[in-house]
């Protein structure tokens, strides 16, 4: 797992995820107390969009493991019930609400699927490398297709969130750029299609990678992932203290209030109020709108 660097010394590969890219790229403070700190800093409470969308990601999953003949609408709605996440809401009765829409959101996305048309991957695991990282992420779901009498992937990620997507979403992510890479090496078949299905408003964004797309994504992410590399290193030889923010600096913004770490970062509590922990549910009946630049993403 040795490569040789520019200066001809052994280069470790990096190893990393999409998931770790991005948080060096949001904050690199944020990355810092997430990844290197040991012990890592207590996280705030729990936040209940994000029990909300594991709670769909869970059932969806339990659905497609079920047999072919359980595969019912019912069985969905079932799943969201029994699995339910509890926590991060106002009170039981939030939780209550949200649990009925969750049921409503899963089951109306089901009745549009196939129970027969077998993904080839849920929750599936996969991993490319290049000379410099070694990638891996989780798919929520892979699917096979038939197109133009071949048979190619495609990376099928569901969205939970409020904010409605656009076909940018899909075609700027890095990580299912990473993840279309990953799968086509793993599974060995071809893969460049990637899709956000958006549950709560039944939008399906597609993006079809060329070669040359796919290979801008790596680059960034080979790019990111040596300054990650750098960073980790000098935290790794120990950094005097005072010199933590040079190296990993914040990066203070309207979205520090939903950062997990803010109650450890003076910058970021200045930037941003803290959120509570429910405030990244959409509102049941028409309530203002988040403001500009913040971005609650399930
Ligand atoms: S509160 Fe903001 S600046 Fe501070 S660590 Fe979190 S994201 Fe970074």
């Amino acid at each position: 797992m040795e490569q040789l660097g520019f200066e001809g010394m052994p280069r470790r590969l990096y190893p990393c995820t999409p998931t770790r890219l991005s948080a060096w790229l949001d904050c690199p403070r944020r990355y810092r107390m997430s990844y290197l700190d040991r012990p890592p800093p207590p996280k705030g409470p729990p936040w209940a969009h994000n029990s909300l969308g594991a709670s769909i990601h869970n059932a969806l999953a339990g659905w497609w493991r079920l047999p072919l003949a359980q595969r019912t609408v019912a069985a969905a709605g079932g799943l969201v019930g029994r699995g339910w996440i509890d926590e991060g809401f106002a009170d039981a009765a939030q939780s209550a609400q949200w649990r009925q829409r969750a049921v409503a959101m899963v089951q109306r996305y089901v009745a549009g699927l196939d129970p027969a048309d077998e993904p080839a991957g849920v929750e599936r695991t996969v991993a490319t490398r290049t000379p410099t990282i070694a990638v891996s992420g989780r798919i929520d779901r892979l699917d096979a297709r038939l197109n133009d009498g071949a048979t190619e992937l495609v990376v099928v990620d569901y969205k939970t969130g409020r904010h409605l997507l656009t076909v940018d979403d899909a075609r700027g992510s890095m990580a299912l750029a990473l993840y279309a890479l990953a799968a086509a090496q793993t599974l060995r078949r071809p893969c460049c299609r990637v899709e956000l299905h958006h549950l709560p408003s039944g939008e399906v964004l597609t993006w079809s990678h060329t070669d040359a797309s796919l290979a801008r994504h790596l680059a960034r992410a080979e790019d990111i992932a040596a300054e990650c590399a750098a960073a980790d290193d000098q935290m790794r030889a120990g950094l005097p203290a005072g010199r933590n923010d040079e190296v990993f600096p914040p990066r203070p913004s309207a979205a520090c209030g939903w950062c997990d770490y803010l109650r450890h970062c003076p910058e970021g509590a200045a930037a941003a109020p803290a959120r509570r922990p429910w405030d990244g549910l959409s509102p049941i009946s028409g309530s203002p709108a988040e403001p500009d630049g913040e971005a609650v993403r399930q």
